[in-house]
């Protein structure tokens, strides 16, 4: 049976649900069911999704709160949702209680740095010094910079390099990441671009948009990698 794995979407005007499509089109590129979560605050549904599904995969997006990570609002805060903060950060836990496979990409890997304890720098461009297009203008599917892999990590196990060209469509990463985690990824500025919680466990989080390069074979080797370890976990 291949495996069910959840992904987290947003609501737009108040009224609609909505995910790029790349997302679920990946998973089932990788021999997984795409299965769309409605943004539901609502702890019960977070427990009994977890207790059904095989992994989850946290969606990229607009910015968290930052009242979760116990600071004030960067001027540049942009989409904030709390309905989709509280709904993720519910899924999450309840994926991560059950040690269940998670794939985190982009505003997801924010959501699981925050929800594990950790912090978020607001707005890299003000805030890091960086020549880096990390709000790229190009199309989604090219590369705009380089990552360094750490080459004892699992990335670097499941993609066979310690050094890929990613996509770049983010203002915010990682500042401060929780114990459990380790930042296993770096753009040449510095910049968090991976981390992997350290238990027993498969979570990663990446901080560029692999669903949007299923053509290039790194990013297809991290959802299959996903799909795999969700099929037999
Ligand atoms: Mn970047």
């Amino acid at each position: 049976m291949s495996a069910m794995i959840g992904i987290t979407t947003f609501i737009e005007l108040d009224e609609f649900t909505k995910i790029r499509r790349a997302y679920a089109n990946s998973v089932a590129t990788a021999g997984g069911i795409p299965v769309l979560l409605s943004p539901i605050v609502n702890e019960t549904l977070a427990e009994e999704l977890a207790d059904r599904l095989d992994g989850l995969l946290l969606s990229g997006g607009g910015d968290i709160n930052p009242i979760h990570y116990h600071e004030e609002p960067h001027p540049t805060l942009d989409l904030v949702c709390d309905t989709r903060d509280q709904y993720e950060f519910q899924l999450a836990k309840a994926f991560m209680n059950r040690r269940k496979p998670i794939l985190a990409i982009c505003r997801g890997a924010q959501v699981l740095n925050v929800v594990l304890g950790g912090t978020l720098i607001q707005d890299v461009p003000s805030q890091v010094t960086t020549d880096l297009p990390h709000s790229q203008e190009a199309d989604r599917h090219v590369a705009t910079h380089k990552i360094q892999i750490d080459p004892q990590s699992k990335l670097a196990e499941i993609l066979d390099e310690c050094q890929i060209d990613v996509n770049s469509f983010h203002h915010q990463s990682v500042k401060d990441l929780p114990g459990t985690c380790q930042a296993t990824a770096y753009a040449p500025d510095g910049v968090v671009e991976a981390f992997e919680y350290q238990g027993d466990q498969f979570a990663l989080a990446v901080q560029w948009h692999p669903e949007a390069m299923t053509h290039d074979e790194h990013s297809l080797k991290l959802f299959r990698y996903f799909v795999d370890k969700c099929s037999c976990s």
